[in-house]
């Protein structure tokens, strides 16, 4: 199946055929289409199975349509438990968001953050963070989520096993309540699935 099948639009296909992506993984014709309609979702993909584009791309998509295009605010924060990961899936976001007017930022510690104020200042769509980074920023009044869309808890079971629980909870309560809720893990374990539904009371497709 092509990609534009599944709900994208050339922008994305683009980008996509530039990277040399023949088909979509099994995770992507699952996920891309369920995330298009705006509906919360909890599913387990391992590391390698093209997971970072299949919450990536649909989402990219709603947000890159001509009449919600914004400015300045945070449309989407990806929760991610390491810096590696962070750089990793923000250098995603931003192959993917090539064609489009979105932009993207990786927030992570162990660097200052001056220069991730200033950047943030000058407003980005997509946000990359882990959790302490993007509380210590919160604090700070850094961070505006009035026009938050979506939230996506990456590599979950991971955050869950570093203790990221209480830190989740922390910056889910700053968020807006009406909210697109999207939750990755390579294992589901009892945790991850209570932190699921934790934080989502709405419809859940659950690819799990
Ligand atoms: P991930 O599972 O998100 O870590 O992705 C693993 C690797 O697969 C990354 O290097 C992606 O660039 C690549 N990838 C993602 N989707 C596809 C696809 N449909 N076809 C080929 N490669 C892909």
């Amino acid at each position: 199946m092509p990609f534009s099948k599944l709900g994208l639009s050339s922008p994305l296909v683009q980008a996509i055929n530039e990277l040399g992506y023949k088909a979509p993984t099994p995770i992507q014709e699952q996920a891309i289409p369920a995330i298009l309609t705006g509906n919360d979702l909890i599913a387990t993909a391992q590391t390698g199975t093209g997971k970072t584009a299949a919450f990536v791309l649909p989402l990219l998509e709603r947000f890159s349509k001509a009449e919600t295009l914004r400015g300045k605010r945070i449309r989407a924060l990806i929760l991610v438990p390491t810096r590696e990961l962070a750089v990793q899936v923000e250098a995603s976001v931003a192959q993917y968001a090539k064609h489009t007017p979105l932009t993207s930022m990786a927030v992570y510690g162990g660097v200052d953050t001056d220069a991730q104020k200033e950047r943030l200042i000058e407003g980005v769509d997509i946000l990359v963070a882990t959790p302490g980074r993007l509380l210590d920023l919160a604090h700070q009044r850094a961070l505006h989520f009035d026009e938050l869309e979506a939230m996506v808890l990456d590599e979950a079971d991971r955050m869950v096993d570093m203790g990221f629980v209480d830190d989740i909870h922390k910056i889910i309560v700053r968020l807006p309540e009406n909210r697109q809720n999207l939750l990755f893990t390579a294992t589901m374990t009892d945790d991850v699935r209570a932190l699921a539904y934790d934080f989502s009371d709405s419809k859940m497709t659950d690819l799990a």
